[in-house]
């Protein structure tokens, strides 16, 4: 089976828990406004590669994996654009090494494969733009409806659940809009962990080299500070709900 890929490095960090294997899927349908890799979304576009191909450059490092508690991690571009090509990978994964698996995905969902792949993840990293579906709308180009769907269903099968949320001020910060975050949070019963950060300013640039001018080019990254508060008034959120 063949897959197409943005990239692939086999040693990073910031992706899951220890080291992992890492592959960012060509192909995205959203057009987030802070996306850092435009270059992913023609679906036609990036490298196209078999899983034994895969395979083979993972196996190298399964040692490192293992001593660090890491494994695999599928990003995108969307994942499920391609989710076969990511189920097959996954199993094999487990199937010869018993290999923990990632997915970070915005979670756009095709209805036919999103049992099928949460059922082999092993860890959703789930990207929750926004909350407010028309604000959703305007930042990513589609609505969030069925990505919700698609963590509440991760919920549900017991995946367990890390939320990022990017932080852009004026645009993804709004207090109303964190505490309802909060509440859906605390819904969730495999939610492990909340993860802010602040938008890679780099993003303008990428758009730039494809001719495309970034909705962000006259924005600033937010601050730690502001990080924080965005965190707290999630955080402060989800215990209320918890306690009523
Ligand atoms: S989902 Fe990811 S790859 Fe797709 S536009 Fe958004 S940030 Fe970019």
């Amino acid at each position: 089976m063949k897959g197409r890929i943005f990239t692939c490095n086999p040693l990073v960090q910031t992706v899951g828990p220890g080291l992992r294997f890492h592959i960012v899927l060509q192909g995205c349908t959203l057009t987030c406004h802070h996306c850092t890799i435009p270059g992913s979304w023609n679906y036609f576009g990036g490298t196209e590669v078999t899983i034994d191909e895969l395979l083979s450059q993972i196996e190298p490092h399964l040692e490192s994996y293992r001593s660090s508690g890491g494994g695999i991690t599928i990003s995108g571009g969307e994942p499920m654009l391609q989710a076969p090509f990511v189920i097959e990978l996954f199993k094999q994964c487990h199937s010869r090494w018993s290999l923990h698996t990632v997915l970070d995905t915005a979670g756009f969902s095709l209805l036919d494969f999103t049992k099928p792949l949460l059922t082999v993840t092993d860890l959703l990293i789930f990207n929750l733009k926004t909350f407010d579906e028309q604000k959703h709308i305007e930042l990513t180009g589609h609505s969030n409806q069925s990505m919700l769907y698609f963590a509440e269903t991760a919920a549900e099968i017991g995946v367990p659940i890390h939320v990022k949320h990017v932080i852009i001020p004026g645009l993804t910060d709004d207090e109303n809009e964190l505490r309802s975050i909060g509440q859906w949070i605390a819904q969730i019963r495999t939610f492990e962990k909340l993860i802010i950060e602040s938008y890679d300013p780099n993003c303008v640039m990428r758009w730039n080299e494809l001719g495309l001018i970034s909705p962000l080019h006259a924005h600033h990254p937010s601050s730690p500070k502001q990080n924080a508060l965005a965190e707290q008034i999630i955080q402060d959120a989800i215990n209320q709900s918890l306690q009523t």
